[in-house]
């Protein structure tokens, strides 16, 4: 079955439910057995079927089956946010005495969560310059669990080279965990580029309407996946009902979305370029972006999510651009259908690599507008800089 088809049609199934096209909500926390033999067998068979609901439900798991199959990985958990899928998968994996490599690009309450939680748990982080690469192996020591990587880099867009470090990890047992939120399971293959876990914050393209929190981990293999589940079921994490929905019925328009939001971003990116109040542009797809090569290589499109580095470095002008771009709204998160745009904190932390922008800039999220007013609502914003 072709992607497209496999949107429309994947983690349904009408006929087991009297016709209706979409699966129905289980709002459920007991699950009643006929008989005391199968309450224990229920009992000792947690993870078979339908046992508690915070085990999951009859939705939950058709959401995981699908994305699962999307990613090209064995199965899914779902969790109640995308950070719960990130804390809950180096839970599963790290332990007291154990180092883990951490790309300098992260998401930011990834860092947080390592360099606080994680710490006091008695895992160290070590964070690595994105562009690595096969450098990693210098960085690989005997008590290195997991590697972390995040393509393209959060806020900053460093393409990884994710197969260059899977090989390394591979040859010593490490495990490689990938934040995939950015490019989507449509638009990155994780699983035939080395990954072992990936992650997708679902809050944003998979729900894609700005309307629910929703995360989603999946594992290669029975094993790896045992040991997320398993950690999930014991952080007593589990996705709301109406959530699986949300994240389920994102999941049946998530091509057309993402190729629109794919077009529109490009082509602005493309426009934004050429502009003289614009020092860099930052999007994998254009060739003038480092890591352009990686991204031709591995990934099959692009987001709606690029950042901009205008020439100025004063704040206020930044503000003063982002209060003239209507439509795009001042906001954060990404991934819903309308475009928004946030200041790019010169600030960025870093521990392992320079970041060094030469101006302030904006992140963009490209929604499903039309590119003639975003790119009029983008000029209008660059007169502000003369
Ligand atoms: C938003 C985001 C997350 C966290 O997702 P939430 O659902 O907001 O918790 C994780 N990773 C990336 C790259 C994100 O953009």
């Amino acid at each position: 079955m072709s992607e497209d088809t496999f949107l429309v049609h994947g983690g349904r199934n009408p006929l087991l439910q009297e016709g209706a096209v979409n699966p129905p909500v289980y709002h459920a926390s007991t699950i009643i057995y006929p008989d005391a033999k199968a309450l224990r067998h229920g009992a000792a068979t947690p993870l078979e079927g339908f046992r508690y609901g915070r085990f999951g439900t009859p939705l939950s798991f058709a959401l995981e089956e699908a994305v699962a199959e999307l990613e090209g990985g064995y199965k899914a958990v779902s969790v109640p946010s995308g950070l719960a899928a990130i804390t809950a998968t180096l839970l599963s994996f790290a332990e007291a005495g154990d180092h883990i490599l951490v790309s300098d690009s992260v998401y930011f309450p990834t860092r947080k969560f390592c360099d606080q939680t994680l710490k006091n748990f008695g895992v160290e982080t070590e964070y690595y310059d994105p562009w690595l690469g096969a450098g990693i192996k210098e960085r690989i020591r005997p008590n290195t669990r997991l590697i972390y990587v995040e393509a393209p880099g959060s806020l900053t867009f460093e393409i990884q080279d994710i197969p260059a470090i899977a090989k390394e990890a591979k040859s010593q047992n490490v495990l490689v965990v990938m934040d995939n939120t950015w490019a989507t399971p449509l638009f990155f293959k994780p699983f035939s580029h080395g990954v072992d876990v990936s992650i997708q914050a679902a809050t944003k393209y998979i729900v894609g309407h700005a309307d629910a929190m929703l995360g989603l981990i999946t594992a290669k293999d029975e094993a790896t996946w045992l040991k997320i589940k398993k950690k999930v079921m014991e952080l007593g994490l589990c996705a709301g009902s109406e959530e699986c929905f949300l994240g389920l019925r994102g999941l049946r328009t998530l091509g057309v979305r993402l190729r629109q939001h794919q077009e529109n971003a490009l082509r602005l990116a493309q426009w934004l370029e050429s502009q003289p109040q614009v020092l860099k542009v930052l999007h994998p797809a254009l060739p003038s972006c480092p890591g352009h090569e990686i991204w031709q290589r591995d990934f099959l499109g692009s987001s709606g999510l690029f950042g901009i580095i205008l020439k100025t470095e004063d704040p206020g002008t930044i503000d003063k651009v982002l209060n003239k771009i209507k439509p795009f709204s001042l906001g954060y998160s990404w991934g819903g259908f309308e475009s928004l745009a946030i200041p790019l904190d010169p600030g960025i932390c870093r521990a392992a690599s320079q970041w060094e922008a030469g101006g302030l800039g904006i992140r963009l999220h490209v929604g499903l507008e039309d590119l003639t007013d975003l790119k009029q609502a983008l000029g209008r914003g660059l007169k502000e800089l003369g």
